[in-house]
């Protein structure tokens, strides 16, 4: 029987990327997913009178929505003709990072942090005036602290992307009412962008059958409340096997001008997030430290008990894209630890 396909691309929406996906039914005979096209200049990546894009498969997985023999492509863009990577196209280098380091065996685990949006305010809040202030939401459990609707959504979430087969490791309810975040790794430099992208796209595919919107807006509330952060933790096998790779790793991530690189690709809204409030640090200031939820890089409790492990990069923003902070990360502390 013919079955259907979801093909799911990165767009050039300024100034940060969405998703956007369409239909292509194939039939039973049809095992290979075919190089397909679009309208780039609905989608901020082509003029009008030189349209098409190309949208080369990369990444596939069963399609949980819809069931059966159906399946998710997620895709990157090219430029028709000479085939090559599309401007917005951020995968590419992240495969080349991962290419000249593999050796070293990098992994990412991400912390996704998002926002669920109903009718222009975060789900649960009230119509008018704020809720109670953040304390109880963190890892709420109950219908004021989380919300029947929000549970629902995050539960299904995590089912669809345990079916599709990402490497989702964990959700929990955030410190701001209405936000939540998922885990996704430890995967290498560039199954983490293919993993959350895709992980994304069932995020608000989900909420969309529930007529919630879901944001990664990195401050979706301005004041007293936390942003939406993308928290980045990393290893390669040499600091999942020794502190001393994982001091060098924190250093090299301190070294002059590093900071300034890596915030430039770590989303839009630093300012207003990184304020050195809200478990951040402050955005002109670099520092790492053990257990620390005030430092730019923290070592975790464990990895400084047991003397090897992972390091924990908090300055992402939620709306990052992953491929771009997956290959700044493997280039920064994989070119030190070579
Ligand atoms: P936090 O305490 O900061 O909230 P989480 O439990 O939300 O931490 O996220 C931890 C993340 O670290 C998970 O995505 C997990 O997959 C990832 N992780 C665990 N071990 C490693 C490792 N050795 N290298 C990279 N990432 C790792
Ligand atoms: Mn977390
Ligand atoms: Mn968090
Ligand atoms: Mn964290």
């Amino acid at each position: 029987m013919a079955y259907r396909a979801e093909y799911i691309w990165i767009d050039g929406t300024e100034p940060l990327p969405y998703v956007r996906s369409k239909t292509r039914v194939l039939g039973d005979d049809e095992t290979e997913f075919p190089i397909w096209g679009f309208d780039g200049s609905s989608t901020n990546q082509a003029p009008g009178e030189n349209s098409d894009c190309v949208l080369r498969p990369v990444f596939s997985c069963p399609d949980p929505i819809r069931g059966g023999n159906d399946k998710l492509v997620l895709c990157d863009v090219l430029l028709p003709g000479t085939m090559e990577p599309h401007a917005t196209n951020s995968r590419a280098a992240a495969v080349e990072a991962f290419e000249e380091y593999s050796d070293q065996e990098p992994w990412f685990g991400m912390e996704q942090e998002y926002t669920f949006f109903k009718e222009n305010r975060p789900l649960g809040w009230p119509v008018e005036g704020y809720p109670a202030p953040q304390g109880p939401y963190y890892c709420g459990v109950g219908a004021i602290e989380v919300g029947a609707l929000a549970r629902r959504i995050v539960e299904e979430h995590t089912t669809a992307c345990i079916e599709a087969g990402l490497h989702i490791s964990g959700t929990n309810a955030e410190v701001m009412l209405g936000q939540w975040e998922f885990q996704i790794g430890p995967v290498d430099t560039v199954a983490v962008g293919d993993q959350i992208w895709m992980a994304r796209y069932l995020l608000y595919r989900i909420s969309e059958n529930h007529g919630v919107d879901a944001s990664i807006d990195a401050k979706p509330i301005k004041g007293d409340w936390n942003g939406a952060g993308m928290h980045t933790n990393f290893s390669t096998r040499a600091m999942r096997e020794s502190y001393d790779a994982i001091i060098s790793a924190c250093e090299a991530m301190g070294q002059p001008g590093v900071s300034e690189k890596h915030l430039a690709g770590y989303g839009h809204g630093t300012e207003d997030r990184l304020t050195g409030l809200h478990e951040t640090a402050h955005y002109s200031e670099f520092r790492y430290g053990v257990s620390d939820r005030g430092a730019s890089i923290r070592i975790p409790w464990q990895v400084a008990q047991d003397k090897k492990g992972y390091i924990e990069d908090r300055r992402p923003n939620a709306n990052a894209d992953p491929y771009v902070l997956a290959t700044l990360i493997t280039d920064t502390i994989c070119s030190a630890l070579a």
